[in-house]
């Protein structure tokens, strides 16, 4: 299955949440969830059934789209979560949590995670001083993310793009010498997403 490449607050609009795809845009009453707090399309506004499977099936799609994630790969971070010691919903969000780009948008590098994605791909950030150029890379505890040489002034106007929002205790980020670190594995009360992890497991395990 091919990226998304539509309007992206069409996603939140039909997931009910704010998926944070827009960056300083969300936060302003700008923000189409807010103006229009309906499904989008020509039956939006109409009333919805929805059954014990759709549920289910919404919770997934709202991961997949809020983490930037496609079926198969988001099918394969599920199967990987069973097979690690644990509650499996908390390993799967831990394995989302810990993807490169997330890690980046959540140290306040970028605007949000398409631009994290974006700037990723483009190889402006060094992990414990080498380029890593894959989003989807999954960091360790201990590594260090640093700025390329050259992106450091294109990264400092991203920054001041970025709505300040609060890192979460398991990142540290030293916002003058722009330096990210990941001290642990992200336990769920630290990770704050819209998500209902349960109901992705019964998902998968139906
Ligand atoms: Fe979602 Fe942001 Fe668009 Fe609002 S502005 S609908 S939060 S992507």
């Amino acid at each position: 299955m091919a990226r998304y490449t539509g309007p992206v607050c069409r996603l939140c609009r039909a997931e009910g949440v704010k998926l944070f795809l827009k960056g300083s845009k969300c936060n302003t009453s700008k923000c189409p969830i807010v103006r229009r707090a309906y499904r989008p399309g020509q039956h939006g506004q109409a009333r919805h059934k929805v059954s014990e499977y759709g549920l289910r099936l919404r919770e997934k799609q709202k991961a997949r789209r809020f983490y930037g994630v496609l079926e198969k790969q988001f099918a394969s971070y599920y199967d990987l979560a069973t097979r690690k010691a644990g509650v499996t919903g908390e390993r799967l969000l831990q394995l989302l949590e810990t993807r490169m780009d997330n890690v980046i948008h959540r140290l306040g590098f970028a605007p949000s995670r398409p631009a994290a994605r974006q700037m990723v791909k483009h190889g402006h950030f060094l992990v414990n001083g080498r380029r890593v150029d894959i989003p989807s890379y999954r960091l360790r505890p201990g590594d260090k993310i640093t700025i390329k040489e050259k992106s450091g002034d294109f990264v400092k106007l991203q920054l001041a793009a970025t709505p300040t929002s609060k890192v979460p205790t398991w990142l540290t980020v030293d916002p003058v010498a722009m330096v990210g670190t990941m001290n642990a594995l992200p336990a769920r009360e630290e990770i704050d997403a819209p998500i209902r992890e349960q109901l992705i497991v019964e998902y998968y395990s139906r």
